[in-house]
């Protein structure tokens, strides 16, 4: 018996070691020196690479800035930082160094990824059901694996379903009791009344606004989400309440046209010009027209466009670029990659074919409209942002669509090299966190993609992902999305 209780005495203490913890009265002794601590098990058993220090030798480096990218270079990971980049002939890899020989592979910033959730649609196994409340469940367990096996190593939440769930998500990644990326969190969102979806609030007042932005800021969110329904009050109360805090509002709106959200000081768009009103006919204050479309409004080349779009870039506001969930919808266009399917629970299954069989004719003008607009706000010299919102009809899904985000822009008519500075270091510097990540730089974290390939010249090579570094240790993506094969929808 006293044998049993003593393992289970040592057991506990060293868990709670593997936390970094003590377990009460188990040592007076002076600590030990620090050493490189290997995470839980859980998490440690997805790093591919970890060591003290690594040298990435012989590679393609695309870092982030737009600029062209470089051949034949060497990055030196000391910790969690990058110590040295440069011509592989001139860095000298430190002695003892763990050393990979990347010739034929192209590294990149990890990604900022800025329109992501934890959230999923609600498979029904039959499609929408008629009368069936919208619930969106929270993929806890699958999602921040497939976003970090991506390559995403930061992204920020755009909303949230269940805002404690994602709390305690970030607070395990955080502590490495669970592999994802660094998480920015948005609050619940901000609507006013007439939510579809069971888990919204809806606002009664601008003072409930302010309360819910204090409230969740408190608790350590860092932006906020107005969606469709939101009034010009409580959302001018949001964002002065987020303001005074330096935290950002965002927004999926349709109640409140671009102009009037800038009018009132909001930071970014999400979705670009197909959440747009401002040019709806009849289109009432405070009220979301219905059905919105794009039918009817100036073409992104005429003159009213243009100026919706210098308005923005004046004041200041970005754009978030969403283009996989709007492809989903687009006949022809859905996703048929076998790593896709795999993924998805039998429900997903289920829910998707029906949603492909309905898809929309009217899909491919207006992501053709939506990829116009970007390319014309960019050219204005406004500041696009990237992500996926893995929503709409289940097609988009996290992190295979955030690498589907950066070929659409492509498509769009952004070079290779743009479109990853738009999904890297324009995400970075929107989250302020533009000193520490979002390019590839000496004294920066060491959050690096390697992919095979060369991503600056064919986009599509930014699926051949081989390791990603998060704090300089290197993770394998095929074993996180192993471990998740048949989950997406269910948790
Ligand atoms: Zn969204």
């Amino acid at each position: 018996m006293m044998t049993v209780m003593t393992a289970i005495v040592a057991a506990f203490a060293a868990w709670l070691a593997a936390f970094g913890e003590q377990a009460p009265g188990t040592s007076t002794q002076p600590a030990p020196p620090p050493v490189r601590r290997a995470l839980p098990q859980v998490t440690q058993e997805f790093i591919a690479v970890d060591a003290p220090v690594v040298a990435l030798q012989h590679v393609r480096v695309i870092d982030g800035t737009g600029a062209p990218a470089s051949d034949d270079q060497t990055i030196v990971i000391e910790g969690a930082t990058i110590k040295a980049i440069g011509p592989s002939r001139a860095v000298t890899t430190p002695a003892g160094a763990r050393v990979l020989d990347l010739s034929g592979r192209s590294v990149m910033p990890g990604w900022v990824a800025m329109h992501e959730h934890l959230f999923y649609t609600g498979p029904t196994g039959q499609g929408r059901v008629a009368g069936a409340p919208e619930y969106y469940p929270t993929m806890v367990y699958s999602f921040p694996r497939l976003y970090l096996a991506a390559g995403v190593t930061s992204m920020r939440t755009a909303g949230s379903m269940e805002p404690y769930a994602d709390l305690e998500v970030k607070r395990y990644i955080d502590a490495g009791r669970i592999p994802g990326p660094k998480m920015h969190l948005t609050g619940p969102y901000l609507q006013g009344p007439g939510a579809y979806l069971l888990q919204l609030h809806a606002l009664e007042s601008p003072e409930e606004a302010a309360k819910m932005v204090n409230y969740w800021a408190d608790l350590g969110f860092t932006s906020f989400k107005a969606y469709t329904q939101i009034t010009r009050a409580q959302l001018g109360a949001a964002i002065r309440a987020a303001h005074a805090r330096k935290l950002k509002v965002t927004g999926h709106l349709c109640s409140v046209t671009f102009r009037e959200a800038a009018d009132l000081g909001i930071d970014s768009l999400e979705h670009g010009i197909s959440a747009s009103t401002d040019f709806v006919p009849g289109k009432k204050p405070d009220e979301c027209p219905a059905p919105v479309g794009n039918e009817g409004n100036p073409e992104i080349d005429s003159p009213q466009i243009r100026d919706l779009i210098k308005y923005l870039v004046n004041k200041k506001v970005a754009v978030d670029s969403t283009l996989p969930v709007s492809e989903a919808g687009v006949p022809g266009r859905l996703s048929e990659m076998p790593r896709f399917w795999d993924v998805l629970s039998p429900l997903a299954q289920a829910d998707y074919r029906v949603a492909r069989s309905r898809a929309d004719q009217g899909g491919a003008a207006r992501l053709r409209r939506s990829m116009d607009f970007e390319v014309a706000f960019v050219k204005a010299g406004g500041t696009l942002i990237a992500g996926l919102d893995p929503t709409g009809n289940g097609g988009a899904i996290a992190g295979f669509g955030d690498q589907r985000e950066v070929e659409l822009l492509v498509e769009a008519g952004f070079t290779p090299l743009e479109a990853i500075h738009i999904q890297t270091e324009n995400g970075a510097n929107f989250l302020g966190e533009g000193a520490r990540i979002g390019t590839l730089k000496v004294g920066k974290a060491a959050d690096i993609t390697v992919v095979k390939g060369d991503p600056s010249r064919t986009i599509a090579d930014v699926e051949n992902v081989e390791f990603v570094f998060k704090d300089g240790k290197g993770y394998d993506p095929k074993k996180l999305i192993d471990s998740v094969k048949g989950m997406v929808g269910s948790r």
